[in-house]
């Protein structure tokens, strides 16, 4: 069972401890403390059956100190307000931690996207991006796919947002379609980050990843791609949750199988999965299995306060925004656990949205090498400055990553100075 704590006092709760350890200003830390800008939109869809329906959603904007804001959307039935406003503001600490030129935003519709025919989805987000359209803009708002989002929806958003403006604008949205000015590498590249920081953290242990035995919870864009990429580099990965079901198998699970399986079923799941030596778990088992990575790349509040004294792995590579809650930090810290924190092992996923929007502005493409090598330089090098830190001051990771991160933000917000 998730921690019912509210995400956004998670995050002000962290930034906190940031924002003490650097003696931060009172004013810079009340203005870092919320969104700079939320904006709530309730939108009329015309379903199928000739009905009408209202929805909510929202595009909150953080802080706009280093630039245009970045960040997804998602769709899902139980957003709410304060989920955004904390997404929005890790988003900022993200781009700011691998220092790319973004503030951070995020946004969502409250929908259940798999209760909606295609035509549907398709007007619910045409009318969501036109409601949002006062805020985006390729200099402004940039967003990108999130939870139950992809890039059929941010073709759609850019076409409206292009249909409005009478010619195309294709760095206004990232996570876009390949063939509309998508870049290669976006859709691998969340899971690729959280590959690449678990490599990086085994370096560091001097574990090699041979044999390393790996879980995750989550099979979809993050954890299916992760999952295939460290078992390519020979990791074994013994455990799989997704929506429907975990499975565990302790000489390690056939990734490429499981992934051919999902993405034959309706909504991509691992429903009805078996293989010989496949154990079926709860989703509470398999976090807490013997393990030495565990890769919660699902949804937030998983690790907490009650199930974070019974995990048993080394490392902690955080797939998802905000898994775990800060009572439960504090636990895994005391034990020695490994927190490699959301801000930057979910960080591969922005860092590609960034070379899309710069691609999309120059109208010059890149080939895949080039976006993959690109990423692991920005994500490699910020590693090391978060691990350095840590190891410097005694701190875990997370703390080290957000003492980068929010003096990065303090410090543009404080050059720039306050208007007027
Ligand atoms: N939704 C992703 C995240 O949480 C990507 C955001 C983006 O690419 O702008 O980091």
């Amino acid at each position: 069972m998730a921690s019912h704590q509210n995400p956004f006092h998670i995050a002000q709760q962290q930034f906190d401890t940031a924002a003490e350890l650097l003696g931060l200003h009172d004013s810079v830390r009340a203005i870092l403390r919320v969104p700079q800008r939320e904006l709530t939109v309730n939108f009329p869809v015309k379903l199928d059956d000739g009905s009408t329906k209202v929805y909510t959603g929202y595009r909150v904007q953080h802080n706009l100190s280093r630039g245009p804001v970045k960040g997804g959307i998602r769709y899902h039935p139980h957003m709410d307000l304060d989920e955004v406003r904390a997404l929005a503001m890790w988003m900022t600490w993200k781009c700011a931690l691998v220092s790319i030129p973004f503030g951070g935003a995020k946004g969502g519709v409250v929908v259940e996207p798999q209760e909606l025919s295609l035509g549907e989805l398709e007007r619910l987000t045409r009318r969501f991006a036109t409601e949002i359209s006062i805020l985006l803009g390729p200099d402004k708002d940039i967003p990108a796919p999130d939870m139950n989002t992809n890039a059929q929806i941010m073709a759609w958003i850019m076409d409206t947002i292009s249909m409005h403006r009478g010619y195309t604008v294709p760095a206004v949205i990232t996570g876009k379609p390949i063939e509309i000015g998508g870049s290669l590498g976006r859709l691998e590249a969340t899971g690729r980050g959280v590959s690449l920081m678990v490599r990086e953290t085994a370096h560091q242990l001097m574990r090699s990843l041979e044999g390393l035995r790996v879980v995750i919870q989550g099979f979809g864009n993050v954890g299916s791609v992760a999952a295939q990429l460290l078992h390519e580099q020979g990791c074994r990965v013994v455990g799989i949750a997704d929506a429907s079901g975990a499975f565990y198998c302790g000489s390690g699970l056939d990734i490429p199988a499981m992934r051919a399986y999902s993405v034959n079923q309706s909504h991509r799941q691992l429903t009805g999965y078996h293989a010989p030596g496949v154990e079926q778990l709860s989703g509470t088992e398999l976090l807490e299995l013997d393990c030495d990575v565990l890769i919660p790349a699902a949804v937030k509040n998983q690790i907490h306060e009650k199930n974070a004294v019974r995990i048993q792995a080394q490392v902690i590579v955080e797939g998802a925004n905000g898994p775990t809650t800060p009572g439960a930090d504090a636990i895994l810290s005391d034990r020695g656990i490994i927190v490699v924190p959301d801000i930057l092992a979910n960080a591969g996923g922005v860092i590609v949205s960034y070379f899309e929007w710069v691609q999309g502005l120059q109208a010059f493409f890149w080939d895949e090498h080039d976006v993959n090598s690109r990423l692991e330089h920005i994500l490699v090098r910020a590693f090391n400055q978060v691990w350095a830190l840590a190891k410097a001051r005694r701190l875990p990771l997370r703390t080290a990553a957000y003492l980068l991160a929010v003096q990065h933000v303090a410090e543009a917000n404080m050059i720039r100075g306050l208007y007027p």
